[in-house]
C-alpha cells in the first residue's frame, strides 16, 4: 500500500478499517541466496537495499526478538557527518545524502529533521581542533560554520556561557546535521525490502552457523535450519556473541549506553547541542521531550540497562551546560548494548568464512550510519567488493595497524 495524502482521506472516511498491515508474517523458507541475521537498523536497511540496488529478493532477514527491538529503537536519533578522517568522513557524508532523501525513497515518514548539530568549544586548542575538522569537512565538500561567542549566544541564549572553568567560547555548527524517529527508520526500511520479497522473519534466534570446508551453508535458528549462499551478520551489541558461534573472535566490546527523556516541553532547543568539555548531547523530541544521554557506562555487559552512577554523571555535565535543564522531570531512562570497536570506527568485511559477511563496531554512533551501513554492506554481500566509501572498514586494520582513530583516543571504549 502507498502511503499518500490521498490514501490517508480515503481511510479517514472509511474509519480507518482498510489499512494493510504494514509487513508480513512469512514462515522461513527451508533456503536463501541470503541471510541477514538482525533485524535492527542496519540488518534491514542492508536487505532493502540487497533487493532494491542489487536485485536479491530471495533474502531473509532473521530477528531474535521483534524488528527495532535493539539499539535502532534506543537510541538519542542524532545523525550527523562531521567526521575528521578520510576513511570515515566520506562515508558518513553519503550516509546523510541517503538520508536527505529516505522518507521519499520509502514513502515512509522517517521524521527526518536536519536542525543542526552545533559541538561548543570552551578553550583555544579545541577552537583549534573543531577548525580543523569544520576545513577537513569543507575540503570533502560537507557544510561546516564555525561560531564565534556571539554566534551560539544568538542561537541558544540559554547554555551557561559564564561558568569559570569552562567558558562556551564558540562551537562548531553542521546545519544539515539533526534528528530523526528511530523506530520510523526501522519500520519504514522493513517495509521497503517487505514490499520487495524480502522475508523478516522475528522471534527467531540465531543459533549456530553452517560450515562446510570453509564455506557457510546457511544459519541454526531457534526456528530451524535455513540454508543460505551467503550470511550477513548485523547484531550491533551482539555481536561478540553471536560471532564466536561461527569460531571467530573480534576486536569488539559490549558497553551499555545509557539515554534519557524529559517531560514534554514547549520548543527551547533549535537543534542538536553537545558539551565540549564532558560528555553530554542533547535535542528535542518533537513531543517537546529533551532527549539526552552522555558516556557508556564503562563496563562490559550484553544487558539492555545502565546503572545510577552515570545518571548522576549525565545529569551534572547536562547542568553544566545548560542549568535551566534542573528544573525539567526525567520521565524516563534505558540502555542499550553498543558494539564498541577499539578504534571507535565500524567494520564492514568480508570473514574469514567463505560467503560470511559482518558489519559492527558502531560504538555509538550507527543509528547515523543506518542508510550507508545498509547499502555498503549489501554491495560488499552482492559484489564481493567493498563500496568505494566504505574500504578502510577492515576487519584485519587490528592486526596490519590501519586504524582509523577517529576521536585521537586510541584502544578505550571508556574513551570514545
Ligand atoms: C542510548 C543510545 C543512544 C544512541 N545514540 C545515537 C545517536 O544519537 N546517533 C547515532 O548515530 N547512534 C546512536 N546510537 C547507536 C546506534 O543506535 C547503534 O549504533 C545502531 O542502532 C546499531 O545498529 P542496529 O540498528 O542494526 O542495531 P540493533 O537495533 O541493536 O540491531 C541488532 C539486532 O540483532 C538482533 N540479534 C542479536 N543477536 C541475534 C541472534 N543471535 N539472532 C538473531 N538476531 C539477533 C538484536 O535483537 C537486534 O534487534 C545510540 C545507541 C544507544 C543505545
Amino acid at each position: 500500500m502507498r502511503y499518500s495524502a490521498l490514501s490517508l482521506l480515503v481511510n479517514a472516511f472509511s474509519g480507518q478499517k482498510n489499512w494493510t498491515p504494514v509487513w508480513r508474517e512469512p514462515e522461513p523458507k527451508p533456503e536463501y541466496d541470503v541471510v541477514v541475521v538482525g533485524g535492527g537498523g542496519h540488518g534491514l536497511s542492508t536487505a532493502y537495499y540487497l533487493a532494491r540496488e542489487f536485485g536479491l529478493a530471495n533474502v531473509a532477514v532473521v530477528e531474535k526478538g521483534w524488528l527495532g527491538s535493539g539499539n535502532i529503537g534506543r537510541n538519542t536519533t542524532i545523525v550527523r557527518s562531521n567526521y575528521l578522517l578520510p576513511g570515515n568522513e566520506p562515508f558518513y557524508e553519503f550516509s546523510l545524502k541517503l538520508w536527505e532523501g529516505l522518507e521519499q525513497d520509502l514513502n515512509y515518514n522517517a521524521m527526518f529533521s536536519q536542525r543542526g548539530v552545533l559541538n561548543l568549544f570552551h578553550n583555544d586548542a579545541q577552537r583549534d581542533a573543531y577548525a580543523r575538522r569544520g576545513n577537513a569537512m569543507r575540503l570533502e565538500g560537507v557544510d561546516a560554520e564555525l561560531l564565534d561567542q556571539a554566534a551560539v549566544r544568538r542561537l541558544c541564549p540559554f547554555l551557561e556561557f559564564n561558568d569559570v572553568r569552562f567558558p562556551i567560547q564558540g562551537g562548531l555548527l553542521q546545519r544539515r546535521a539533526g534528528t530523526a524517529r528511530h523506530d520510523a527508520v526501522a519500520w519504514g526500511y522493513a517495509r521497503g525490502a517487505d514490499s520487495r520479497g524480502v522475508d523478516l522473519i522475528q522471534n527467531c534466534e540465531v543459533t549456530g552457523f553452517l560450515v562446510e570446508g570453509g564455506s557457510i551453508r546457511g544459519v541454526e535458528t531457534t526456528r530451524g535450519t535455513i540454508k543460505a549462499r551467503k550470511v550477513g551478520v548485523a547484531v550491533a551489541g551482539s555481536t561478540t556473541r553471536v560471532m564466536d558461534k561461527a569460531g571467530l573472535r573480534l576486536p569488539i566490546e559490549s558497553h551499555v549506553l545509557q539515554a534519557f527523556v524529559t517531560e514534554g516541553l514547549k520548543p527551547i532547543l533549535p537543534g542538536v547541542v553537545s558539551y565540549g568539555l564532558g560528555h553530554f548531547y542533547i535535542s528535542q523530541s518533537d513531543k517537546g521531550g529533551l532527549v539526552f544521554g552522555g558516556d557508556i557506562d564503562g563496563y562490559n555487559s550484553y544487558a539492555q540497562r545502565g546503572n545510577l552512577p552515570m545518571v548522576e554523571h549525565v545529569c551534572e555535565i547536562g547542568m553544566a551546560m545548560m542549568p535551566m535543564l534542573g528544573r525539567a522531570r526525567i520521565l524516563r531512562s534505558w540502555g542499550g548494548v553498543m558494539d564498541m570497536s577499539m578504534d571507535g570506527s565500524p567494520i564492514i568485511d568480508r570473514t574469514p568464512i567463505d560467503g560470511l559477511y559482518l558489519n559492527c563496531g558502531w560504538c555509538y554512533g550507527g543509528f547515523k550510519a543506518t542508510p550507508a551501513s545498509g547499502y555498503c554492506f549489501a554491495h560488499l554481500i552482492a559484489r564481493d567488493q567493498p563500496h568505494e566509501v566504505a574500504t578502510a572498514y577492515r576487519l584485519d586494520r587490528f592486526e596490519t595497524g590501519h586504524v582509523i582513530d577517529e576521536l585521537g583516543h586510541g584502544a578505550q571504549p571508556n574513551l570514545h
